[in-house]
């Protein structure tokens, strides 16, 4: 968010609005001095509805540079550690540790990370069960958005692919 909008300020004439899934990342967007706006997904939504703007009629838009795959699958369980685990591209053994929601047996599985007891080497801190995809700001079921999101990132070309000379480095 930080660096997408200080690419966007880049622009003079820009206003940046960070479109989230919950209040949490809403908090963050409203503290980051190069984001001028912030509103969640539910909150977009309605905003559609009372413009009486139907997404599904709206032309497409074009963009400059194309997110990856996993920048596009991040919102999904396991696809911050995918996308750190694609960076690294095999320079360091990544073992991530997925906390999928916020409930006894992953309260547990983090406390024994302090301890030296957790298997992994990267924790990925998901509060909500699934996701960002399943946020308390967000309006399709995270079931569904679960495949959408998958066949969206399936749509980008892996990072590996990308950014082939930083990742010789
Ligand atoms: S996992 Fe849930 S609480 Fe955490 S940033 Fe994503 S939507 Fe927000």
């Amino acid at each position: 968010m930080h660096y997408t909008a200080e690419l966007a300020k880049k622009d003079p004439e820009a206003v940046t609005v960070f479109i989230g899934p919950c209040v949490a990342k809403r908090y963050e967007g409203i503290n980051d001095p190069l984001v001028d706006f912030v509103m969640t997904f539910e909150e977009l939504d309605a905003l559609f509805e009372a413009s009486n703007i139907k997404v599904q009629e709206c032309a497409a838009a074009t963009f400059d540079h194309l997110p990856s795959a996993e920048g596009r699958g991040f919102a999904v369980t396991g696809g911050v550690a995918a996308a750190v685990n694609a960076v690294v591209n095999g320079r360091v053994e990544i073992k991530p540790i997925c906390i999928n929601g916020i409930k006894p047996a992953m309260l547990r599985l983090f406390k024994m990370y302090p301890k030296g007891k957790n298997p992994g080497n990267l924790i990925e801190m998901m509060t909500c069960e699934g996701g960002c995809i399943a946020g308390a700001g967000v309006v399709c079921s995270a079931k569904k958005t679960v495949k959408d999101v998958g066949k969206f990132a399936a749509q980008a070309a892996p990072i590996t692919s990308m950014n082939k000379d930083e990742n010789k480095e």
